[in-house]
């Protein structure tokens, strides 16, 4: 296990999609249109031709310890400080493109903080994440969002690592941000995140909520945080304790970056959740074709006396069948959710079947069926 594993982003997780991180890298899937594309329009980077760049690139496979299986280009472009890794899922290769604009930019220590945290996404197989466009609706969408963020947040966290100093990370962000050289720029990282508390004053920015990368301002924020865990000055040897362990970090981290975006995520999850719950734990009940008197009760301390009100309404009125197609729709909506919530719901079935009147049959039947729609 490479070190870049111990520290990737508790958020940033494949796993929230069911995908399980393929390291043998035997399939062949070479993008080989991407290589000649490149080398018809760009300048791949070589000892002779740059060797300061070269140097940069060769001090950060040695920090992070992993293969260079890349090819590295730069690409005329004057106006956008920006760098890219270009890579199909479960390749063995990837390309790494840098503006010129990047290069005049950065110094080689701050340069090497982009070029770590570029590889990284190929390290940590981020084009795995399904593009947002292929969202099957807009809580499918905002969670992808929601992920692709979280991917920035670890290769950030590899791009301090990979430069060997934080101070390279925050310049370059901050270089990147503004735009500017050195030479107009006093590095008080602080006063810049003064202006995070102003965003969220302002209860943040809606718009960030279909951004795919974090704000500068969160990026800093997470990096900060990041080189305050216990975690951080064990590796670095800072023999200084840090304030918090890694994982309480990273839920801050998420807290700070939900907090610009809008809770609309964690509204539209927690609807889906309760619906799923609702008629679930419904569906377990009716399983012996009674809604017994203690049953009620229980339902109606987990969903409250007016819900309980209205599905006892529902029910004297209603054929089964009508029950069921409410299931079906509560679990299909559920199905999409990122697999930590459905583990959520998973666990409280289970909670709300032992509570059940009678563990018969057809009610483990139907606890088992729900879980197995839920596709984890
Ligand atoms: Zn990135």
């Amino acid at each position: 296990m490479n070190f870049l594993d111990r520290f990737r982003y508790k958020y940033d997780d494949l796993n929230e999609l069911g995908i399980v991180k393929n390291i043998n890298h035997d399939k062949k899937n070479y993008n080989n249109q991407n290589l000649r594309n490149l080398l018809s329009s760009s300048v791949k980077v070589s000892k002779n031709l740059f060797p300061k760049i070269d140097k940069s690139i060769n001090n950060v496979f040695q920090r992070l310890g992993i293969n260079n299986n890349f090819n590295f280009f730069i690409t005329a472009n004057h106006i956008e400080t920006q760098a890219a890794c270009a890579m199909m899922p479960q390749s063995p290769n990837a390309e790494i493109i840098i503006t010129s604009r990047m290069i005049e930019l950065l110094n080689s220590e701050e340069l090497e903080s982009v070029i770590a945290h570029e590889v990284s996404h190929f390290y940590y197989q981020h084009s795995l994440y399904p593009s947002i466009d292929k969202a099957r609706n807009r809580t499918e969408y905002l969670n992808f969002l929601h992920l692709s963020r979280a991917a920035e947040i670890s290769s950030d966290r590899a791009g301090l690592l990979g430069s060997g100093d934080i101070e390279n990370s925050l310049r370059a962000m901050l270089k990147i941000s503004t735009g500017l050289p050195d030479e107009h720029i006093s590095f008080n990282f602080s006063s810049y995140l003064d202006q995070l508390r102003e965003l969220r004053q302002l209860k943040g920015n809606q718009n960030l909520l279909y951004s795919t990368h974090p704000t500068f301002l969160n990026r800093m924020q997470a990096l900060i945080w990041f080189s305050m865990s216990n975690e951080y000055n064990e590796y670095f040897k800072t023999n200084k304790k840090g304030t918090y362990d890694l994982k309480t970090i990273d839920d801050k981290i998420n807290e700070s970056i939900k907090k610009v975006t809008g809770n609309e995520l964690d509204v539209s999850n927690k609807e889906i959740i309760n619906k799923a719950l609702l008629w679930g734990s419904l569906s377990i009940y009716l399983a012996d074709k009674k809604f017994s008197k203690e049953e009620q009760n229980k339902f109606e301390k987990r969903f409250g006396e007016k819900t309980t009100v209205s599905i006892k309404s529902l029910l004297s009125i209603s054929k089964m069948s009508v029950i069921e197609k409410r299931v079906e729709e509560a679990f299909k909506e559920a199905e999409i959710l990122m697999k930590s919530d459905k583990e959520k719901i998973k666990i409280i079935l289970n909670e709300i079947f032992s509570e059940s009147d009678n563990h018969n049959e057809d009610a483990k039947k139907e606890l088992s069926q729900l879980i197995l729609r839920l596709n984890i």
